[in-house]
């Protein structure tokens, strides 16, 4: 479902069609927000399959109706880590498929006089090192933001960290891989350029305006 980006070691590409399908919709202008959310939350969640392949399990022993049997559950916890207030759009598609990740804050702004990233808002569960966090946003432009998140959640101890992002431009796949190379960033497309005013292209615009109808 997922292929190896050949230009980047970090990056994982979706090019299922379906999700393809569903990204071309995404990116059409005309798309109305109901649809756009509608359609990033669909993508995330068939992303979810993928991203959680290497989960651990460990034994359990369930008592079927008819006998006892051993399968086996999720051992670790998962933490979705959205960055507000896109990534908020793809977090209920990965909640249908683990109603029992916890869901942790980023809220990540750039500062007017230094350009760098500033965390303003954050609250992660107490124990979010023990298991699986996964950053997500659905643009990955320059990577400030991004890379901002990560070292937030490995400062509090996080090991396995993964990022799922709908769009992502060059120079931001390539500053995590430089700075979090042990990040795996998951997405639909990688596209071509970073514009002059940090837009990705061809993109599909600012993704919160368009979740959130804030479209001048
Ligand atoms: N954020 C967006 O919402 N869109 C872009 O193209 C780049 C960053």
């Amino acid at each position: 479902m997922a292929t190896q980006s050949a230009a980047f070691a970090n990056l994982r590409l979706f090019d299922h069609p379906l999700i393809q399908h569903k990204l071309t919709v995404a990116r059409d202008r005309g798309t109305v927000p109901a649809d756009f959310r509608r359609l990033l939350n669909e993508i995330a969640g068939l992303m979810t399959y993928e991203v959680s392949r290497g989960f651990d399990t460990r034994p359990r022993e369930v008592e079927t109706p008819l006998e006892r049997t051993e399968g086996r559950q999720l051992s670790r916890p998962v933490t979705l880590v959205p960055i507000l207030r896109a990534g908020l759009s793809m977090t209920d598609g990965v909640l249908q498929l683990f109603p029992e990740a916890r869901v942790g804050h980023i809220g990540i702004r750039r500062d007017e006089t230094t350009h760098r990233p500033v965390t303003y808002y954050a609250r992660l569960p107490h124990d979010v090192r023990d298991g699986y966090a996964i950053v997500i946003d659905p643009m990955l432009a320059t990577g400030g933001s991004a890379c901002a998140a990560i070292r937030y959640l490995k400062d509090a101890g996080c090991r396995e960290i993964q990022m799922i992002c709908l769009v992502a431009a060059p120079p931001g796949v390539k500053r995590v891989q430089e700075e979090h190379p042990d990040v795996t960033v998951h997405t639909a497309s990688l596209d071509r350029e970073l514009d002059a005013n940090a837009y990705i292209r061809p993109g599909l615009g600012d993704a919160g305006d368009r979740v959130f109808g804030t479209l001048d």
